[in-house]
């Protein structure tokens, strides 16, 4: 197990224990570990990043066995800005949200710089294929070594994983929705020694491959961006709303430590 020395402190917001970070010293921490993991490659287990929202903390509420996988993550952001408002009720108020959508751009930029190699896992072929392209034309300096949709069943996860590694990624990206991403990361991290980060990453490239627009910047900030998402596409998105978030709600009110 790698040591874990991040300098931010954490605060509990809806049951889940939320780094206290912004989204410039997130991409500082991206590059710092990738270097680590480079440096000791065959010891090296990827540092688990994952995101906090509405949706994840119903999830870790209602399911116990979400709840411990989501306590293996070296790190979990604030993807949703009701988490952010939520922790104000804290002595420890999170700085700012870190919406997966918005921190790709800062990773691509610092990896752009840095040299740093980018896995995209993840999603239907197409749209998985159609972010590829769109995140190179944006970044062109970018290495991008590897992508596979994210439909294939667990017997081919341990070939998954032995392609991931030997593309040299540094950063794995996967987006195979909540909760089997973040499942997937943890029972895969063993076999992933030597990747610097696997975040996972829901409907980012859905976003990326411009296929689900993003919500007016003003709604995104009072934490209205489901609502937009769900106008969107009410078939998938609007049960789950419904569901997740009143008690979503009363998880951030009521499992968020002041
Ligand atoms: N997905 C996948 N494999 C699966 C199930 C889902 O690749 O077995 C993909 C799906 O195509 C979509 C993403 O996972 O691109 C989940 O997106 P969603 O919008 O649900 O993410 P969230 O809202 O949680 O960010």
């Amino acid at each position: 197990m790698n040591k874990n020395n991040y300098k931010f402190p954490t605060v509990t917001v809806g049951g889940l224990v939320t780094a206290s970070v912004t989204r410039r010293e997130l991409a500082e921490v991206m590059v710092r570990d990738c270097r680590l993991a480079r440096e000791n490659l065959a010891e090296w287990l990827p540092r688990v990043v994952f995101s906090s929202n509405g949706q994840g903390i119903a999830l870790a509420g209602q399911d116990a066995e979400f709840a411990a996988t989501m306590a293996k993550a070296d790190i979990i952001h604030a993807d949703g800005m009701p988490v952010v408002f939520a922790s104000r009720m804290t002595a420890h108020p999170l700085p700012e949200r870190i919406a997966t959508t918005d921190f790709f751009h800062d990773a691509a930029k610092a990896a752009e710089e840095q040299g740093l190699k980018f896995f995209i896992l993840g999603a239907e072929e197409e749209q998985n294929r159609a972010a590829t392209e769109e995140i190179a034309k944006m970044y062109p300096q970018l290495k991008i070594v590897g992508r596979r949709n994210g439909y294939f069943p667990a017997e081919l996860d341990a070939e998954v994983c032995e392609e991931i590694r030997e593309s040299g990624a540094d950063v794995l990206w996967v987006a195979l929705g909540k909760p089997r991403q973040e499942r997937w990361a943890i029972e895969n991290r063993q076999r992933l020694r030597g990747v610097g980060w696997i975040k996972t990453c829901g409907g980012l490239y859905a976003f990326l491959a411009g296929d689900a627009p993003r919500a007016p910047l003003w709604m995104q900030r009072c934490g209205l961006e489901w609502l937009y998402r769900a106008a969107k596409e009410p078939r998938r998105l609007a049960f789950r709303y419904i569901i997740t978030n009143p008690y979503s709600l009363y998880r951030l009110l009521s499992a968020t430590h002041r």
